[in-house]
């Protein structure tokens, strides 16, 4: 009787090992590259492997995190005797002026400036090539910087300062916005939104090249180089487009979006925030606001 359990047991336990196999099989049928029409427009359906490879962990930043650290609950500066000696007297009071470290060129340039009531400011941590934090500040009724927001943010798996198309790094600058965008409804966007549908891309080929389309109504099908966008859920289901390479430069790179986190802990050229803090900021920025991303250090 005890034998016929244990028998049993082998048996039901080797059943569910093979379901599971089976199990696994079908999901990565499903997830591989086939073709579906939209509108007798062949489509070519994308995985996410574009946008976030399955596997991978942020890689250490060589700059190095003895000096500076980003602390969970603030901006905090360690003021190590070698950090001090490294850095000159007027960045410590640049950084006693804002507590933005680097972001003090992008603040002073937009504090008179009344078109620009809100600044996104995207630092790159200096323990991880591709993390680091987000702020968004709003200007008070006294003209000056508020902080409004503050949350971890996920930049290029390659890190910053961007050159090329499918360097896997976010560009470094000061960026204008250009529209809002997601699979989800308007959350309260105060930039115009645009809810996605299957016809909507971002153009990585020639003729609209970092221009976002609808083929439904222009002339063009897009390549693989594109990104049919609503197949990246969940980090299209809200999204900012802002504007580098405004002069849609090919090959300078396409498709950067301050957009959804996937379950990377990077992106491949973008920046990405959780979703509650995606639309804290599409409720919160407008038209003129800015985004600033620059190193810590
Ligand atoms: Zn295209």
């Amino acid at each position: 009787m005890v034998y016929n359990f244990i028998k049993i047991g082998k048996v039901l336990f080797l059943t569910i090992l093979l379901l599971m196999e089976i199990g696994c099989n079908s999901i990565s049928a499903k997830t591989a590259q086939g073709k579906l029409v939209v509108n007798n427009i062949p489509v070519k359906v994308e995985t996410n492997v574009k946008r976030e490879t399955p596997k991978g962990i942020c890689p250490v930043n060589p700059s190095n995190g003895k000096i500076h650290e980003i602390a969970e609950n603030g901006v905090t500066t360690k003021n190590t005797p070698d950090a001090i000696n490294e850095r000159t007297q007027k960045t410590l009071l640049k950084e006693k002026e804002y507590g933005y470290r680097n972001a003090d060129k992008y603040l002073t340039k937009y504090r008179d400036n009344n078109l620009v009531r809100q600044i996104i400011l995207v630092e790159q941590s200096t323990t991880e090539i591709c993390a680091g934090k987000l702020f968004l500040l709003i200007k008070n009724e006294k003209g000056e910087w508020q902080e409004h927001l503050q949350c971890k943010a996920f930049l290029g798996k390659n890190g910053i300062n961007k050159t090329r198309e499918g360097d896997a790094k976010t560009p470094t600058g000061d960026f204008g916005m250009l529209m809002a965008f997601g699979a989800k409804d308007d959350p309260g966007s105060l930039i115009p939104y645009t809810k996605l549908t299957e016809t909507m891309y971002l153009c990585g080929d020639r003729e609209f090249y970092n221009q976002f389309i609808d083929v439904s109504k222009v002339n063009h099908i897009c390549s693989g180089n594109s990104e049919h966008l609503i197949r990246y859920i969940p980090q299209y289901n809200y999204a900012l487009f802002f504007d580098f390479n405004k002069e849609n430069v090919y090959g300078k790179g396409s498709a950067i979006f301050l957009h959804c986190a996937g379950k990377n802990p990077f992106t491949l050229g973008c920046v990405s925030v959780s979703e509650d803090n995606m639309i804290k900021i599409l409720k919160a920025v407008d038209i003129n606001s800015r985004i600033c991303i620059y190193a810590a250090k």
